[in-house]
Order: structure tokens, then sequence, then C-alpha cells
């Protein structure tokens, strides 16, 4: 599907509209809502991921095998965490719930950027770089007060290794997040999905579910996923940081 710049324009006005008139808008991200803040995602070259391949670090069988070797790779990620700072796209977001027309945001990303950039409800369905947790005794510990001297770091109680209280792949989602994001995808009536490429499950359900219970699903990525064309009734092709503050934009000089 091409995409012209006349019909982008067209689709940011239906957006807003659409938001404009929705009675519960929701909005579901993934890693490509923070490319622009300087992370990449899974899926663009150059970056984190071209040094540590997902598929082998980000699985919880890597982790337990071989904790050291995956706390380079989570080392490094935290360092470029720390550094990034929310984009255009994280705040529009965040002015969107300010302006009553964004009930929450479902995240996968692990950043903690749409709270930076002001959002207040945000589900984290895939945990938090924030915090660490014991594998052995469930103690936590926030993140920041990390030395990266000694890699793995160890539980003050028990000694075993910490973990990011992130979910790796083969581990299951924190049952409230995912409860409380299926109950808002049922009780939608848009959801804006931005920045995924909707291939990990079980969160690539979500824009389906609220299709069935009746949803709009407006997507926002810079290409197209599995979704598009089959579960989105469009695609805004292009960065979130450059079209989500342009649908704010239209809605506010609708409301003036
Ligand atoms: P993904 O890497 O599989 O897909 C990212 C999608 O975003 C792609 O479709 C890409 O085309 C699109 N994209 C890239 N830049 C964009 C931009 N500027 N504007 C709009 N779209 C853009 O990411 P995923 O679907 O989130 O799945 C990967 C898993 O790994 C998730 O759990 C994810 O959260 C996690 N992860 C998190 C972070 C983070 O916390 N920032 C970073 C990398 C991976
Ligand atoms: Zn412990």
């Amino acid at each position: 599907m091409k995409i012209t710049q006349g019909n982008k324009e067209a689709l940011i006005k239906r957006a807003a509209t659409d938001i404009a008139d929705s009675r519960k808008t929701i909005a579901l991200t993934g890693a490509g809502i923070s490319v622009e803040s300087g992370i990449p995602d899974f899926r663009s070259a150059g970056g984190l991921w071209d040094k540590y391949d997902p598929e082998e670090y980000a699985h919880i069988s890597a982790f337990r095998s071989n904790p050291a070797k995956v706390w380079n790779m989570i080392k490094d990620m935290m360092e470029l965490v720390l550094g990034a700072e929310p984009n255009p796209a994280h705040i529009a977001l965040a002015e969107l719930e300010r302006m009553g027309l964004l009930n929450s945001v479902i995240t996968q990303n692990v950043d903690g950027l749409h709270q930076r950039g002001g959002s207040r409800e945000v589900i984290e369905f895939h945990g938090s770089n924030q915090w660490l947790v014991c594998l052995g005794c469930g103690y936590r510990q926030e993140s920041a007060s990390l030395s990266f001297e000694d890699i793995p770091p160890r539980c003050p109680q028990c000694s075993s290794i910490l973990k990011p209280d992130v979910v790796f792949f083969g581990e299951p989602i924190p049952p409230e997040a995912q409860n409380r994001s299926f109950e808002e995808a049922r009780t939608c009536d848009l959801v804006l999905v931005v920045g995924t490429s909707a291939v990990v499950y079980p969160a690539a359900g979500i824009p389906p579910l609220a299709k069935q219970s009746g949803a709009k699903v407006v997507e926002i990525n810079m290409e197209p996923t599995p979704l598009t064309g089959f579960v989105s009734d469009y695609l805004i092709q292009g960065s979130a940081g450059a079209i989500l503050p342009q649908i704010v934009e239209e809605i506010r000089r609708h409301a003036a």
C-alpha cells in the first residue's frame, strides 16, 4: 500500500476525529515509540540488538544458564535508558491523557519513558527495568541503587542472582497487568497501536481482542505489521514522534 503525503494528512485528521468522538481510547505501545529517544527496537540495524541477539539473550533460559553473560546486555540497556529522555510521541500520549481523551497506555516497553513523559495510567505489560528481583527469595530493590561493578548482582538476603523485573521470553506476564490490559481492551472503543511489530504474544492479542469487542484499531508505525489490513482500520505510516503530536494539534484546532 503506497501512502502519499496527502492521504497521510487525511489519516491524521481522521484519527483526531476518531479520538475526539471516542468514549474510551487506549494505547498499546512497543519498542518503536522509544526509538526516537535513542533506544533501538529489535528490528532496526546498528543498535544494541546487533551486538546481542534478542532470541539468544532475552530468553529466561539464557538468563538462568549464564546470568553473567546476559547481565552484560542488561547493563548496556540500562545505561542507554538512563541517558534517554521521553520524545514527542511519549509527550503527546501524556497530553491526550491530560485532555481526558486517553484512558490508559499499555506498554510492552520496560524503559519507564511513558511515566517520565507525564502519563499516569501506564500498564507495564512486560515489567520494568526500574526494579531488580531476587530469583531465590523474591527480595526487590531499585535498579538505581545498583553499582555495575559486580555483575551479576546478588541478593543481599540470600546471595541468589538478581534479575531486572522485566518479562523475559519464556516467562509469564504479571497477572495484574494482563488482566487490566485485557479488561481495557474489552471495554474501549478505540485503540491506538504505536510502534509495535505486533508479533509478541499475548501483547499482540490486545488489538484483536479490542476489535472483537467492537473497537476501532488505529495503527501508527514505520511499516505495515500483521495487523495492517486485517485488524487495523487504518495505518498511519511514519514516525510516532512526528505523527502523534500532529494528531494532538489537530484535536486542539478543532476544539478551539
Ligand atoms: P519490535 O522491535 O518488534 O517492533 C518495533 C516496531 O516499531 C516495528 O514495527 C518498527 O517498524 C516500528 N518503529 C520503529 N521506529 C518507529 C518510530 N519512530 N515510530 C513508529 N514506529 C516505529 O518491538 P515490540 O513490538 O515492542 O516487541 C519487542 C519486545 O522487546 C517488546 O516486549 C519490547 O517492549 C521489548 N523491547 C523494549 C524496548 C524498550 O523498553 N524501549 C526496546 C527493545 C525491545
Ligand atoms: Zn534473595
